[in-house]
């Protein structure tokens, strides 16, 4: 009974360490299960405001040992979210992790903290295959005329200076899935996905490979977000640091953690109490919901532009899922470019994959699956090691 198996496969663990969070999940899972979507979760937590990661990832272990029940886990994948110019997930060896070490210039909040787990969870499972899946490895495919800064040589010759893009993860993750249910190969898709959640960002992915997305050297381009700001033009922040006495570690604070929409609302940097406010008639978060809506709007004419056509508008993360009035804003006036929201479907309460708009361009809600893809990564590494061994 060789499939007798199915869903009882090998244990892995997920672990997405962020800037002061730690997210786990354990899945039982084997290739055919993940083939049918039959893996399945065993146990998962958040711990936030974490100060050492070591001690987070202790408590994890603790929380998860029922689930593991004396078993060995055969993979861990770990979320990195800057992997440079890897095109895919990485085995971690020596080699991989002082890539990671060296990368941390560019992803102070994150990188740094991944390895932390990293190094924390290997302690703890010496055998295991771990593997790091990186948010920027799904835009590699990313062609040189998107991704250059037209920038002077000498400031972008070593290649550092260049677009990455975040969020990988879970736009591959969406539109994976996304080929799923429409019983189509991602080969013959083309997606704008709109990744709204604290960070947010817009990638045009032309069959099945990433061609452009809104965040770039680091995750503040792009979009106005909770706290970013997004695009801004560089000589605005020169000008303050030379002629308006501006501090630039203050400065990149303040872009990061005080702009976006907590900066224009004044209110907060949560879109439900952004949409609140602006409710009960506060022009200022109005004035936020108009700009988010606004900028999201510019990419996704700009995607479908890049290429030429779309088959699909899908909405995914923490807003993109859950908030039908900024959909319906983002999608206002529309119509002409073929994108056209129906305001029953969009209001309907789901947590489910669904079509809320049957226009020339289809308009979804895909729930982004970050950590399924993670322990899948891991699932065919380790299952690409016992091939070979
Ligand atoms: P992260 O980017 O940290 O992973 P999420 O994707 O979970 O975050 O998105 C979090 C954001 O989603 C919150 O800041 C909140 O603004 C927004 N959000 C969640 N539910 C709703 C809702 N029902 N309406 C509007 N916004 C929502």
């Amino acid at each position: 009974m060789p499939y007798a198996r199915i869903g009882y496969g090998m244990k892995i663990l997920v672990l997405n360490a962020g800037s002061s969070s730690l997210k786990y999940a354990l899945y039982e899972t084997s290739p055919e299960a993940a083939a049918s979507d039959s893996d399945q979760l065993l146990g998962e937590g958040l711990i936030e405001r974490v100060i050492s990661m070591a001690d987070a990832i202790k408590t994890a272990f603790t929380v998860l040992s029922k689930a593991l029940g004396g078993e060995a886990v055969a993979g861990v994948g770990h979320r990195v979210v800057h992997g440079g110019t890897y095109p895919a997930s990485m085995i971690i060896d020596a080699a991989v992790e002082s890539t990671i070490e060296a990368l941390c210039e560019l992803a102070p909040l994150h990188n740094p903290h991944s390895l932390e787990a990293y190094r924390a969870a290997r302690a703890h499972l010496p055998h295991a295959v771990h593997v790091a899946v990186f948010d920027t490895a799904f835009h590699q495919t990313i062609p040189r005329h998107a991704y250059a800064y037209a920038m002077a040589n000498e400031y972008v010759a070593d290649k550092k200076i260049r677009r990455y893009g975040f969020h990988g993860i879970s736009h591959r993750s969406v539109s994976l899935r996304f080929a799923k249910i429409q019983r189509k190969s991602p080969a013959d898709l083309r997606l704008v996905i709109c990744h709204l959640g604290n960070g947010s960002s817009i990638c045009a992915v032309d069959r099945g490979r990433s061609i452009d997305t809104s965040m770039g050297f680091t995750p503040l381009e792009g979009l106005v977000m909770g706290t970013r700001s997004g695009d801004v033009d560089a000589s605005a922040l020169l000008h303050l640091i030379l002629h308006a006495g501006a501090d630039p570690a203050a400065l990149l604070h303040a872009l990061n953690n005080k702009s976006g929409l907590l900066a224009i609302s004044g209110v907060s940097n949560d879109m439900r109490d952004v949409l609140t406010a602006a409710d009960s008639g506060n022009e200022h978060a109005k004035a936020a919901v108009d700009a988010f809506c606004y900028r999201a709007k510019k990419f996704i004419g700009a995607y479908s532009a890049a290429m030429n056509g779309a088959d699909a508008l899908v909405f995914t993360a923490g807003i993109g899922e859950h908030s039908a009035p900024i959909r319906a804003g983002i999608c206002e006036g529309l119509d002409r470019l073929g994108i056209v929201v129906d305001p029953a479907l969009n209001q309907a309460k789901s947590t489910t994959a669904r079509c809320i708009g049957h226009s020339p361009i289809s308009v979804w809600v895909v729930p982004t699956e970050e950590q399924l893809l993670i322990a899948r990564d891991t699932l065919a590494a380790v299952t690409a090691i016992s091939r070979h061994n």
